[in-house]
This record gives C-alpha cells, sequence and structure tokens, in this order.
C-alpha cells in the first residue's frame, strides 16, 4: 500500500475531488481525516471507510475560520504524533465575469480558495518540519494557468495557490517538506455542474458533450485527480517539489 500508516488530513473531504482523495489514500493505508460544512456527507463517508477496514475520521470545518483551520491541523497531529500529508483541496468556484463580481464574492473566492492554503500550508509545514518532513498537496486548476471568460475571481485565486505552491516549496525545501499542486481540468463533480450548466436539464448529456471537446474524449474522474494527489502523497515523489501537474485530458495542450 502506497500510505501505509500515514497520517492525511484532506480539506473537501465531502465532495468531489476530496471525497475521492479520501477514498483512495484510506484504501492506501493513510489514517485519514477529512473536514468539510456538509455533516451528514462527511460522517457518511467515514462511516463506509471503516466499515471497508479504512480510517477515515469526520472533522466538520469551514475552512474561512482560520483559527479553526489551524486548530484541526494540530489536533490531528496531536492525535496520531504526527502529520505526514496536507491536502489543501476546499474550493469554490464563482461562474460571474470582472463586470459582475461584487468585491464580497471577490473576498469569498479568496477567502476560500487562497487564505486556507497558504495558512493551511503554514501550520501543517510547522508540524513537518519538526518531524523531519512531510508532503503538502494543494488542488489549484487549469484556471490557475489561462484566463476564462466569466471566472475572473476564480482565474486570479487558483494562479495564488500555483504560486503560493511554488514559492513555499522553496521555503520548505531544506527541511524535507515537499509542497507541491495538483491542477485538474474539467472534472465531473457537483462544483463543475454547477458552475457550467446550472439549473439546467439534461446535464449527464452537456457533461458528455464537453468531454467529447477534450483531446482524450471523456470528460475527467474525481479519481483522476485523487491518483496524481496519490503520487504526490506518497513516498514516491520524494524528489519532487514546487511542481504543479496538470490533469486536464489534455485541454490546456
Ligand atoms: P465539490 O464537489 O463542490 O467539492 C468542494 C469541496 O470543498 C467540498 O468538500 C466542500 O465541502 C469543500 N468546501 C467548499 N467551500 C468550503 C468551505 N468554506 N469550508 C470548508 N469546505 C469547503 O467540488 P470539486 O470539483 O470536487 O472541487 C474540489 C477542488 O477542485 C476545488 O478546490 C476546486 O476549485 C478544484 N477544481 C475543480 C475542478 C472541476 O472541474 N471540478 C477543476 C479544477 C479545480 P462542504 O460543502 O462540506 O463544505
Amino acid at each position: 500500500m502506497r500510505l501505509q500508516g500515514k497520517v492525511a488530513l484532506i480539506t473537501g473531504g465531502t465532495s468531489g475531488i476530496g471525497r475521492a482523495m479520501v477514498e483512495l489514500f484510506a484504501r492506501e493505508g493513510a489514517l485519514v481525516t477529512l473536514t468539510g460544512r456538509a455533516r451528514a456527507a462527511g460522517r457518511a463517508i467515514g462511516e463506509a471507510i471503516a466499515t471497508s477496514g479504512g480510517e477515515a475520521r469526520f472533522v466538520p470545518l469551514d475552512v474561512r475560520r482560520l483559527d479553526e483551520l489551524r486548530q484541526v491541523i494540530a489536533a490531528t497531529a496531536e492525535r496520531h504524533g504526527r502529520l505526514d500529508v496536507q491536502v489543501n483541496n476546499a474550493g469554490a468556484v464563482l461562474p460571474k465575469s470582472l463586470l459582475e463580481t461584487s468585491e464580497d464574492e471577490f473576498d469569498l473566492i479568496f477567502d476560500t480558495n487562497v487564505k486556507p492554503v497558504f495558512f493551511g500550508t503554514r501550520w501543517a509545514a510547522e508540524i513537518m518540519l519538526r518531524q523531519g518532513g512531510g508532503s503538502i498537496v494543494n488542488t489549484a486548476s487549469t484556471s490557475g494557468l489561462r484566463g476564462q471568460r466569466e471566472r475572473a475571481a476564480y482565474c486570479g485565486s487558483k494562479g495564488a495557490v500555483i504560486q503560493i505552491t511554488r514559492a513555499a516549496a522553496l521555503d520548505l525545501a531544506a527541511y524535507q517538506v515537499r509542497v507541491n499542486c495538483v491542477s485538474p481540468g474539467a472534472i465531473d463533480t457537483p462544483l463543475l455542474r454547477a458552475a457550467r450548466f446550472g439549473a439546467q436539464a439534461n446535464q449527464d448529456e452537456l457533461v458528455a458533450q464537453v468531454g467529447r471537446g477534450l483531446p482524450l474524449g471523456r470528460i475527467g474522474s474525481p479519481t483522476d485527480i485523487a491518483l496524481a494527489a496519490l503520487y504526490l502523497a506518497s513516498d514516491e515523489s520524494e524528489w519532487v517539489t514546487g511542481t504543479n501537474i496538470v490533469v486536464d485530458g489534455g485541454g490546456t495542450a
């Protein structure tokens, strides 16, 4: 098993990509703590994993409450005596153009997508450097690499995640704390469906259409991203830091 005995904390583990990471990491032997605001979903994921012999403990958390994020990171490390992997995955999208975006909406996107990544990286690293190393994985986006219509604040927030990842990797390399990110392209999750198709009917067909427009001919699954995060979380990537793995079916090629 690729994460046998590793202690991993995954934010935004209640849905979509984060949920797939929680399930995969637990199958690979990690002792997982997952967070999110959706309590029923979080508990159900933890229980299902326990039934199949894994460990995934749900802790309710709104990542915009930075003091609580810091507390959950500390409590996870205290419970297990260490923290090996921190995945800063929680995120939200705002499907609005520059001209439609208010200051409050901008703040919501940066408070959700950027500040918890910056401080989650810092606070996890403070624990990891004392134990001699660790791996931090941030969920960025191909929207952080190129412009996209009707996503001005979101593109800015994900560009920030990629740059924070690179700079943090340099600050932390001497301590063997690695910091990397994954940039998903179009992945079939509730976030993508809500942002692209709103309340439209026939969403499965719309999703399939997006997939047909990509070089590899299908939309991504949450597991496609979880597999990249697994590589970055595991010791297989021990000589990899400051990088951004693009997983997008060839979309940005
Ligand atoms: P999703 O299914 O909507 O999941 C989003 C996750 O983030 C949920 O677990 C949600 O938990 C959590 N979250 C959002 N706001 C939060 C908050 N304030 N506090 C705590 N948790 C919060 O979306 P997804 O597609 O899997 O997105 C996961 C990540 O991938 C995001 O960072 C997103 O930007 C990125 N991404 C997605 C795509 C895509 O095509 N789907 C592409 C590129 C990047 P609760 O609802 O329980 O709070």
